[in-house]
């Protein structure tokens, strides 16, 4: 190429929010090298796989957006799903990188051997490439609950994220197991098409209040006269939500008291049945697990045809649930609302590193990853939206950029001879995870609930520090915390 540097063959694994995100940006760097292997026949990722009725986003459509494509379109604070899938798939033809995708080929190995990724789809596709960036997302894989006889329903029942269109709900009797903020949206979306709801809670939860008008024409005319004004409201969002990430991560704060009180006036105003009220209201902090927001959840379980069951399950039959006070809950439509498995990453592709070192042995206590990007001994492998990192009512698009802004500056030093050869240091990531450790008991998430940011040692795994932090962190590599060969 004239210019000294390598040319470099760029894998990433993943068309998702990150994984787009990521061909865009490694071609706007000259990495024209590069493919994007995505097991679906179809990009987006989440917002392709979540299609539940009442599905949108929870941070505002203005900061969920990538800042080099801002979108003066978007119909609502908070904008529905198809309509984000939608976004992602005209982003993606309108940077070009549709074409450096190919669809229904799932990475299931990528060994590390003679200076290279290896690479093996289950199409049994090979391929090599000299950076991998596993964009495989977190919220990925469904979590099925453990219940007796869930396989003897006899009715419709499906996952959230795997919901059959097919199945009439109009005149159902419907079950929702799980009270995430998935639950949420089922819930204030169904309840007026259906003939019985019956929300089956095992945890309550904190709802903030939240205001989703419509963005009417004029204003959204107003955007597309005046980018500036755009990235104007992006910027003071962002703003925002980093003033809710300090609050977030420093449990006894100001600012963390009055998100918990405006949760605690929600519930006190807008449930009227004292009895409701006392069983809708949770016992640990708002905050703890990640906040729902809903406009419309309160309204919605107050409504006659709905039931809130705060039983537990015993098990489940063909008729309905049994809930442990020995009640029948008769259904047609039961809805598993029960999250994903936030552990699994990149798995069950088998990476192997450096000397043979499998990632099932890396992380066989759990996942790590230095500042959650780079592995120890999986040189040249960069992760987005890995371990740790920054989850929980933040845009994780943002999160995703300044993470590929920093791989980007990693593979740099690939491109310009520095190295070949480069991943975190044992020492470096055993000791950030010290800090992390030390750092996540001061979190509003370790002040007493189950939720799933916690680890099997009930630590949060996530980022414990303040954003500007990460920021920060993100802003230039700190080489001396990693290897290079
Ligand atoms: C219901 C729901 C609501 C959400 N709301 C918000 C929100 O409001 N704000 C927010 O910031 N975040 C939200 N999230 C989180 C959301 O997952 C991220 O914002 C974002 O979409 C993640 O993008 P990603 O590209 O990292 O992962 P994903 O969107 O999960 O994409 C990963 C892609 O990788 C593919 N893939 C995985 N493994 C392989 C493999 N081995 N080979 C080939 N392809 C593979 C998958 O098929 C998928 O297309 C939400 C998540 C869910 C589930």
């Amino acid at each position: 190429m004239g210019t000294g540097q390598r040319d470099l063959r760029v894998v990433v694994v993943g068309a998702g929010m990150a994984g787009i995100l990521s061909a865009i940006k490694l071609r706007e760097a000259g990495l024209t090298d590069l493919v994007v292997y995505e097991k679906a026949d179809r990009l987006g990722g989440t917002w392709r796989e979540n299609t539940y009725p009442g599905i949108a986003c929870d941070v505002p459509s203005h900061l969920y957006s990538y800042s080099f494509a801002l979108n003066p379109d978007w119909t609502q604070s908070f904008s529905p799903g198809e309509e984000i899938e939608a976004y992602f798939e005209r982003v993606a033809h309108e940077y070009g990188v549709v074409d450096d995708i190919c669809f229904g080929e799932e990475v299931t190995a990528c060994d590390w051997a003679d200076g290279r990724w290896h690479l093996e789809t289950a199409a049994g596709t090979r391929d090599e490439a000299d950076v991998v960036i596993a964009a495989t997302g977190v919220l990925h894989h469904p979590r099925y609950p453990d219940i007796e006889g869930l396989e003897d329903f006899a009715g419709a029942c499906f996952h959230s994220a795997r919901w059959d269109h097919d199945v009439a709900l109009e005149g159902a009797r419907v079950g929702v197991i799980g009270t995430g903020s998935t639950a949420v949206q089922i819930t204030g979306a169904i309840v007026d098409r259906v003939a019985h709801l019956s929300l089956f809670q095992r945890t309550a939860q904190w709802i903030a209040p939240m205001d989703n008008p419509a963005y009417d024409e004029e204003t959204k005319q107003a955007f597309r006269e005046d980018p500036d004004r755009l990235a104007g409201v992006h910027e003071s969002l962002s703003a925002a939500f980093e003033g809710f990430s300090h609050a977030v991560v420093e449990a006894d704060s100001p600012a963390m008291a009055a998100i918990e009180q405006a949760c605690r006036e929600n519930l006190e105003n807008s449930v009227t049945d004292p009895e409701l009220r006392e069983r809708l209201r949770p016992d640990y902090r708002a905050g703890c697990k990640r906040l729902v927001l809903s406009a419309d959840f309160y309204d919605a379980i107050q409504q006659p045809q709905a039931e809130l069951v705060t039983e537990g399950i015993e098990r489940i039959e063909p008729a309905g649930v049994r809930t442990t006070d020995g009640r029948l809950h008769e259904l047609d439509v039961l809805v598993l609302a029960t999250g994903f498995r936030t552990d699994a990453f990149m798995r069950p592709m088998a990476v192997t590193g450096r000397g043979g070192r499998t990632l099932a042995e890396a992380w066989a206590d759990r996942p790590v990853a230095y500042l959650s990007i780079s592995i120890p001994e999986f040189p040249n492998l960069f992760l987005l939206n890995g371990p740790n990192g920054p989850v929980g009512n933040f845009s994780l698009i943002e999160v995703a950029e300044l993470q590929l802004g920093y791989v980007l500056q990693l593979i740099d030093r690939l491109r310009d001879g520095t190295c070949r050869e480069i991943s975190a240091s044992q020492a470096a990531t055993d000791d950030l995870e010290e800090q992390r450790l030390e750092a996540s008991r001061h979190t509003i998430w370790a002040t007493g609930c189950r939720s799933w940011y916690l680890d099997d040692r009930g630590v949060p795994a996530v980022w414990p520090f303040r954003f500007t932090r990460f920021r920060e962190e993100m802003a230039a590599p700190d080489l001396s915390a990693y290897d290079q060969a």
